[in-house]
């Protein structure tokens, strides 16, 4: 296995690492609610995709009404 013949000073490692970034994540408004979310995702606060109710959001208020 190769090894390197000298080492690295640790100014050197983190100069590389100042190349390390953080994509920012791409947002996009929901159409039936306005928020914003994720591309090609269902909507997390009305529970839309593609124009039609994809899935059921549940809150604390429609949890009571299942269980009575
Ligand atoms: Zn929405």
């Amino acid at each position: 296995m190769p090894l390197p013949k000298k080492r690295h000073s640790s100014c050197r490692g983190k100069k590389n690492r100042t190349h390390w970034k953080i994509a920012k994540s791409t947002l996009v408004p929901c159409p039936q609610c306005k928020t914003l979310k994720a591309p090609h995702r269902v909507c997390p606060v009305c529970g839309a995709y593609a124009g039609r109710q994809a899935i059921e959001i549940k809150t604390k208020k429609t949890e009571k009404k299942k269980e009575s």
